[in-house]
């Protein structure tokens, strides 16, 4: 008989991403397999890693001078035994099936560690926002979402933002479904404030990230005050991620996005955070700007083939990568750890090669998948659901207090289902385990359906 592996390859032959996701899965919870025969028999693995349903879309729209540009658009509804289909959109050159299967296979996971009702999908296009005036971005958005509007809704499937997919994008995208529909739901969360979002949305992946790494460094009695950060990204969770570890004491020297990276080896204090949110969020500039203001650092460019990436190989403590997939090595795994890092908590979707993690594990350094340590932007996504279905709105406070909270469980759930498998403190196989296990329950309660 083939293995799930086998049957994965010989049925989507191309999409690499998606393999990495699933052998990474199908690895850590064989131990589970074994342990419930009944899992074999109901066929759930083969089950879990086909989405119940993929929508593939042609999106025509013109641009400013009138030439008409069609991308493809994409949603993998992958999952939906513990609620509403719930995930982001990516709208990036690079995004494909294989991409989008892979980041939709990951949040089944992710959304289950929440503990709150949410099934898993992902979505978006090969259109690049990267240049284009607001008007041509909503021009896209519309023509993005006269198709989607008619695959989701509150209680089907509810996306929200990812990689070049903002408060902006969000806009647009709910102001088509509201006029097709004629309805005012929580059909998308990332919302603005004024009409239907969550306060700490924005900061919520980020500031989650930090709180699940203070959580990880609190097993080992320590915490980030004065800790060397090293971050990727400069977007939405480089950002928050940044702003939490300042907070806390930390100093982060690293900033990046997808042609170079600054290194400031004075610290990028509040000033120059606001700064870089400036430049990255309104002026929508590149990161290269910064050493123009601040002269003391330094900008280098990274090719996406160089044998390692410079950014992860400088004196530190910690790494937040938040950027994108693969953006870690082994070679760049191997760099950190000699350079002092112990502590490497992922922002970002799978930004550490299948390898990398290896080093990560082996070495028995502090090491959070992205599964795990990512999740408060979901949870407060379905906080944002809460919210919109009561038609109240919570204070800061309130959410920030519950986000602590979801990601503290998080933390505690990967560490009790690592140690019921007798793999005390790895966080990749209790996130696994943990996840998969909710999820097959929940599908093997509802029948084959
Ligand atoms: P943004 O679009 O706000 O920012 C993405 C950042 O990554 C930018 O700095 C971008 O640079 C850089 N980047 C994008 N592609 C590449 C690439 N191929 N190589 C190097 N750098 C690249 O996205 P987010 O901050 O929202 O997302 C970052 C990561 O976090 C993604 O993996 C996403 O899936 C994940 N994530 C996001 C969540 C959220 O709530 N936003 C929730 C959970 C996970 P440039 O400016 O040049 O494009």
């Amino acid at each position: 008989m083939k293995t799930t592996m086998e049957l994965l390859k010989a049925r989507d032959l191309h999409e690499k991403e998606f393999h990495q996701a699933v052998q990474e899965v199908v690895e850590t919870v064989q131990p589970v397999m074994d342990r419930n025969p009944q899992y074999r028999q109901n066929a759930v693995l083969e089950r879990i890693i086909e989405p119940e349903r993929v929508i593939m879309f042609r999106v025509p729209w013109m641009d400013d001078q009138g030439q008409v540009h069609v991308n493809r658009g994409f949603r993998i509804e992958m999952n939906s035994a513990i609620g509403p289909y719930k995930g982001g959109l990516r709208f990036h050159p690079s995004v494909n099936l294989s991409i989008l299967k892979f980041l939709a296979f990951e949040q089944v996971f992710k959304n289950a560690l929440t503990t709150l009702s949410m099934g898993g999908g992902k979505g978006g296009s090969d259109f690049d926002p990267k240049g284009k005036s607001d008007n041509e971005v909503m021009r896209f958005c519309q023509s993005f979402m006269a198709e989607l509007f008619r695959h989701i809704g509150p209680d089907t499937d509810v996306p929200a933002g990812d990689i070049g997919v903002g408060a902006r994008e969000i806009g647009y995208l709910f102001g088509m479904y509201k006029k097709l529909r004629n309805e005012f739901t929580g059909v998308l969360t990332g919302k603005s404030l004024g009409w239907g979002g969550s306060l700490i949305r924005p900061e919520a992946t980020g500031y989650g990230s930090v709180y699940f790494a203070a959580e990880m460094l609190a097993t080992r009695n320590e915490n980030l005050e004065g800790k060397i950060c090293l971050v990727s990204g400069t977007g939405n969770v480089a950002q928050f991620t940044t702003e939490k570890i300042l907070e806390l004491g930390g100093k982060v020297v690293t900033l990046s996005d997808s042609t170079g990276y600054i290194y400031d080896e004075e610290g990028i204090d509040a000033g120059k955070l606001a700064f870089v949110k400036r430049l990255k969020n309104i002026q929508r500039g590149r990161i290269k700007e910064y050493t123009e203001k601040y002269v003391k650092s330094v900008y280098k460019e990274v090719e996406p083939e160089q044998e390692y990436n410079p950014l992860w190989n400088h004196k530190a403590d910690c790494a937040f990568p938040s950027a994108t997939e693969n953006e870690i090595n082994p070679k760049d795994a191997l760099n950190l750890i000699n350079n002092g890092v112990n502590l490497v908590c992922e922002g970002a979707n799978m930004p550490s090669t299948p390898e990398a993690i290896n080093v990560f594990v082996d070495k028995k350094i502090l090491y959070a998948p992205g599964k795990a340590s990512n999740a408060g932007g979901v949870a407060v996504s379905g906080l944002e659901m809460a919210q919109n279905s009561m038609r109240l709105n919570w204070p800061a406070e309130e959410v920030d207090r519950r986000l602590k909270m979801i990601m503290k469980n998080i933390h505690q759930t990967c560490l009790d289902a690592a140690a019921d498998y007798n793999e005390p403190g790895n966080y990749m196989a209790g996130a696994n385990i943990a996840g998969f296990s909710k999820v097959v329950n929940a599908m093997l309660d509802q029948g084959l359906v």
